[in-house]
């Protein structure tokens, strides 16, 4: 557990920031998260108490989720827009809210551009992305100009609906970054052409959204220091473009990396901490009002860092709010232990944006539901066992002990966490500790009775509790291979957990989510996520000035182990991964060389190795001559204690994976959890 330094360790983060007209009470920044609820009129209230919630926590400054200044610039169709005067007096219900709470919020206007997944969509040229199936139609100059009105409409309806601010996005790929980047902008008019060109609608909007809001109206401009992909925009002009919005009317730079087709990754979690923030650091010397660091910052300490350093005044988090509403309040305590951590994996958060679903967090199931998931204190004391302490029972233990029942906590291994105890060990994911830390203080503070080591039966449960909740987990699913008892074959916890030793080759059976992370771990001997210098070779970023677009040629590091990913489907090898994360890991593996295998038959396994043949008609048998063979084949629901507890009459709740194993993951568990606890 980490120790708990005073509030003194973090001046910076807590100190305010005077803009002149207006003080921020700290330098944390909520940045702008699309939660969906922005889509529809119906949810204001749901989405007044989000915020109203983080503004109670203490967060300086919140930018809203993207709104869309006319239809053409929908992320999706009926998509989030500011547009008229009825629009703007629904905004005044989040408004008052955050106001009420001693928070100040600002609206981001967020045109897609070529990013629209809709028909209608616009862009500097009619070049389509190689994200989007919908190609945008180019727009006249005419057009250009109709759009920076909206733009400056947008802005004043923000105004009049009580936000104290706006954030122009120009980063991240969108309409105006389409401007800014030779990439996408082919013009030859006024708006195309020379780099002084390409700035000219960035530099129009905000100068003349500033006219348009008067001196004391916060406009942060989203800027970015960095595209990551080819024909991105060089140093010289992304400097030239800063100073600019600043001569405009720009009262804050919030800065980004990136584009949302770009093949680098910069904020799943194998990202190191503050990665990009010598990129920031750069840029902040050229302009003299305050820049915001943002990426991959999650913790207090990391962000206090940066601020000594220099490298920015301002720390702009989106997803670390996600995770804990009351991060600056806890950082304000100096509570540091006490922070659900964001642990980047953006598998509740950008996953279901991609989906189109309601955005919420892994970590916690509350987030975007405030007022839907709500944990009330008990009306009657019940006496609750919760069985396994992996996430689905960490969740269930620490709210019901929050919601004031008495609860005993069981756990058979010798530390919580259950399998985050394995996942935290894959290179990379390093930062799921932070959960088991998480839930280690949490379980102080909440007074659950933990007994570690402490592998129940029915009958210790039997007339000592209320209800019991068992949360026993999932094991390794061992396939019925012949020779699978062959001393060269082990299971991933063995290898990960156990730390059992692996030869120089190794067939993993099972290419799902596991499988690809034992590949990693079989594949790489240091984790880039811990040194950065070694995860930009690894993919290929570099100095802004010294490439367009800070790419060069990634230098990834070799594999001590030669590694087949085997699977009996056919069809692409981590095809059901994740959108945001899935091609982080696919590229991954590619560099390390990983062989991958499918449409596989397992035939058998001996002192040659490991027999396979292809295709329904067992074609093509080859002998794989590997050393050890690690299982990773899917996982079943340790069950052992349902029947007996209920034939004992003990009212019990099953969650997690003791409940399903299938499509099993931690988002699931934790809710399943959060919701129990919510409703006994
Ligand atoms: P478990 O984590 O299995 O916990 C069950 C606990 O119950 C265990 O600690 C066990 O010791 C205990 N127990 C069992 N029987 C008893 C008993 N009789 N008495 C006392 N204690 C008992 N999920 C994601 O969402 N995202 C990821 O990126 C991700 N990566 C992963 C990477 C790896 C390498 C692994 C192994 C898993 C990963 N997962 C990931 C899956 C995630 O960890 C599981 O979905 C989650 O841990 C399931 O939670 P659970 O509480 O249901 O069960
Ligand atoms: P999984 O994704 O269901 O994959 C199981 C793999 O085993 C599949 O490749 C399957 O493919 C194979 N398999 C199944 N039964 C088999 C059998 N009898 N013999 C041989 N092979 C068999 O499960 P998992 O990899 O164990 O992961 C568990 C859960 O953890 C996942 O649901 C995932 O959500 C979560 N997780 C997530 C991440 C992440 O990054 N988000 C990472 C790790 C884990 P074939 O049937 O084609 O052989
Ligand atoms: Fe962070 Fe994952 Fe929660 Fe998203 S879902 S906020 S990435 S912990």
């Amino acid at each position: 557990m980490t120790e708990n330094p005073t509030s003194t360790d973090y001046p910076k983060l807590l100190s305010p920031l005077d803009l002149g007209f207006t003080t921020l009470k700290n330098r944390a920044i909520m940045a702008s998260m699309h939660t969906g609820l922005e889509d529809r009129a119906k949810n204001i209230d749901k989405l007044a108490a989000y915020f109203a919630e983080r503004a109670r926590g203490g967060v300086g400054l919140i930018i809203t989720g993207g709104y869309a200044p006319n239809r053409t610039g929908w992320l999706a169709p009926f998509g989030a827009k500011l547009t008229n005067r009825l629009e703007a007096r629904r905004h005044q219900k989040i408004t008052s809210a955050v106001h009420a709470e001693g928070g100040k919020i600002a609206l981001q206007i967020l045109h897609a551009g070529r990013y629209s997944y809709q028909p209608l969509s616009v862009s500097a040229s009619a070049i389509k992305a190689p994200i989007n199936p919908f190609k945008p139609r180019k727009l006249t100059s005419r057009g250009v100009r109709w759009q920076i009105r909206n733009y400056v409409r947008c802005a004043r309806l923000a105004q009049k609906a009580g936000y104290d601010g706006v954030e122009i996005m120009g980063g991240e790929g969108y309409f105006i970054n389409q401007f800014l980047a030779e990439r996408t902008n082919k013009r030859t008019d006024e708006w195309g052409g020379t780099p002084e060109n390409r700035r000219r609608i960035a530099v129009e909007i905000v100068r003349r959204t500033r006219q348009a809001v008067g001196p004391n109206f916060i406009i942060v401009f989203r800027l970015s220091m960095a595209d990551l992909v080819e024909g991105g925009q060089e140093w010289d002009e992304i400097v030239a473009l800063a100073q600019e919005v600043e001569a405009a009317g720009a009262t804050i730079i919030n800065t980004d990396i990136g584009w949302h087709e770009s093949r680098v990754p910069t904020i799943v979690t194998s990202v190191p901490r503050a990665a990009f923030v010598d990129i920031t650091g750069k840029l902040e010397k050229h302009v003299s009002i305050p820049v915001a660091a943002a990426n991959r910052i999650n913790m207090p300490q990391v962000a206090e860092e940066v601020l000594t350093r220099g490298e920015a005044q301002l720390i702009a988090m989106a997803r670390p709010f996600l995770s804990d509403p009351d991060w600056v309040r806890k950082a304000a305590a100096g509570a540091p232990d006490e922070i659900n951590t964001c642990i980047a994996c953006n598998q509740a958060c950008l996953d279901h944006a991609f989906q189109n679903k309601h955005v919420s967090c892994l970590l916690n199931p509350r987030a975007a539901r405030e007022t839907e998931l709500v944990l009330l204190p008990t009306r009657r004391t019940k006496r609750l066992a919760v069985v396994g302490a992996g996430p689905a029972g960490l969740a269930a233990a620490t709210n019901l002990a929050r919601r004031g029942h008495t609860v005993t906590l069981f756990e058979a291994g010798p530390e919580i966490g259950g399998q985050f105890g394995i996942a935290k060990r894959i290179p990379g994911k390093e930062e799921f500790a932070e959960t088991i830390r998480y839930y280690t203080r949490q379980l102080d503070l909440t007074g659950v009775d933990v007994r570690l080591g402490t592998r129940v039966s029915a009958a210790d449960l039997t007339g000592n509790f209320d209800e019991v909740i068992l949360a026993t987990g999932v094991s390794p699913r061992v396939p019925a291979i012949p020779g699978i008892e062959h001393p060269s074959v082990l299971t991933y916890p063995e290898v990960v957990r156990d730390g059992k030793p692996v030869g120089k080759t190794v067939a993993v059976i099972g290419a799902g989510g596991i499988g690809i992370d034992v590949s990693e771990f079989l594949t790489t001997e240091n984790s880039p996520s811990l040194d950065l210098k070694e995860w930009k070779q690894e993919w290929g970023v570099t100095d802004p000035e010294k490439a367009p677009g800070a790419l060069t040629t990634p230098v990834p590091e070799k594999s001590p182990r030669e590694v087949y990913l085997l699977q009996r489907k056919k069809g692409r090898i981590g095809a059901g991964l994740a959108k945001t994360t899935g091609w982080v890991h696919r590229a991954s593996t590619k560099a390390k060389g990983v062989h991958e295998l499918t449409g596989v038959n397992y035939e058998r396994i001996d002192d040659d190795g490991l027999h396979i043949s292809f295709g329904e008609n067992h074609e093509n048998p080859r002998t794989l001559a590997v050393d050890t063979v690690v299982i990773c084949a899917g996982q079943e629901s340790v069950r052992d204690l349902v029947d007996e507890l209920t034939v004992a009459g003990v009212l019990t709740h099953v969650i997690g994976g003791a409940d399903v194993a299938a499509e099993l993951d931690a988002k699931r568990a934790i809710e399943q959890g959060t919701r129990l606890a919510a409703s006994l």
